[in-house]
């Protein structure tokens, strides 16, 4: 009976212990709330994602059909399907990969894994690393209709939400035209604009000046009242002349916190200072929501912005070391780690 006791006794213990094991784990791993304290019924949402360093840009039509441009890297693809799940999307109707780098694409691949995805829009650039065979073996395998982007296409999301691709050019021809030490990957993203009533958002990707300057030249419908802001904020994207042709009143900056490259560079906040710009960081906010009624828009973020950082710039790792080194430090530079 003693026994019988005891055995009970050590039986209780263990049945607790495991079930705090398991609450911690599970509250733990519970993702923060959906940080949008505006109503979001009816009404257009473009959600920054928090994929530390790369991009990650959630679109929710009124209708609730999906857009998810980039999905950030590898290690924030189960944080992006996590944020997707919480909001119970299980369709993804277009995923665009604005460019094949690995800050853009690896999560993709995680999303096109879990969730369904329709359509994949790709800048259609040919890119050899195994991140992105990985996603265009993934496309495949889970049949995605894959798409290779051109300026002038149309996406129609649904309730006069739509999608408009500007860059790149399509039918083989590309920016090869670029600053030196510039990626042509990157000249040639899949560039976006969103639009909805009165209401309109630019997507660059990584495209930096060569690219605005090219945009502004062919005189596309650039104004919008939100600028993703191009390239992690580099110093070599946002130009003032782009920021005068999109007359942004808000612009996001997907960055992360402890990122090398020196993303968002001072001159690239000064210039989005001086044109009146309210700037939003994922480094600082986390997640940024953009609400809109196809008229007015409001912008919250998951953490309260530390107004003193805003419009800091960070300093890139490279910087820091001495010139000789710098060469050597660039050229170790893996495929997987261009930004
Ligand atoms: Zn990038």
């Amino acid at each position: 009976m003693r026994f019988l006791k005891v055995l009970f006794a050590i039986l209780l213990v263990a049945a607790v212990i495991t079930g705090v094991i398991y609450w911690l784990r599970r509250h733990r791993t519970e993702p923060p709330p959906t940080p949008t304290p505006f109503e979001t019924k009816g009404k257009l949402q473009v959600v920054a994602l928090d994929v530390g360093q790369g991009d990650g840009f959630l679109i929710i039509s009124p209708g609730g059909k999906t857009a998810l441009i980039d999905a950030g890297s590898a290690q924030a693809g189960d944080d992006v399907v996590a944020a997707l799940q919480r909001r119970n999307l299980r369709t993804i109707d277009l995923a665009v990969a604005t460019h094949p780098h690995a800050d853009h694409i690896a999560g993709l691949r995680r999303v096109i894994g879990k969730l369904t995805v329709s359509n994949l829009l790709d800048s259609g650039q040919n890119f050899a690393s195994d991140e992105y065979d990985r996603l265009q073996r993934a496309v495949k395998t889970r049949k995605v209709q894959f798409i290779k982007a051109k300026k002038g296409w149309k996406f129609s999301l649904d309730s006069g939400v739509e999608l408009e691709a500007f860059n790149p050019r399509g039918d083989g021809r590309w920016i090869t035209n670029i600053r030196e030490g510039g990626s042509v990957e990157n000249a040639n993203s899949v560039v976006l604009r969103l639009s909805y009533g009165n209401f309109a958002m630019i997507f660059t990707g990584d495209a930096e000046t060569d690219t605005e300057t090219e945009l502004v030249k062919h005189k596309f419908l650039l104004r919008a009242q939100v600028l993703k802001v191009g390239h992690h904020g580099s110093r070599h994207a946002t130009s003032e002349k782009f920021l005068n042709a999109v007359k942004p009143e808000a612009a996001i900056i997907s960055c992360g916190n402890d990122n090398r490259y020196g993303h968002p560079s001072q001159p690239t906040l000064d210039r989005l200072k001086k044109s009146n710009v309210k700037v939003y960081r994922t480094d600082l906010g986390g997640e940024i929501a953009v609400i809109s009624d196809g008229n007015t828009f409001q912008v919250s973020t998951a953490r309260q912005m530390n107004l003193a950082s805003l419009w800091q710039g960070r300093i890139e790792l490279e910087d820091l070391l001495v010139q000789p080194k710098k060469a050597a430090a660039k050229s170790k530079l893996k495929k997987e780690e261009i930004d």
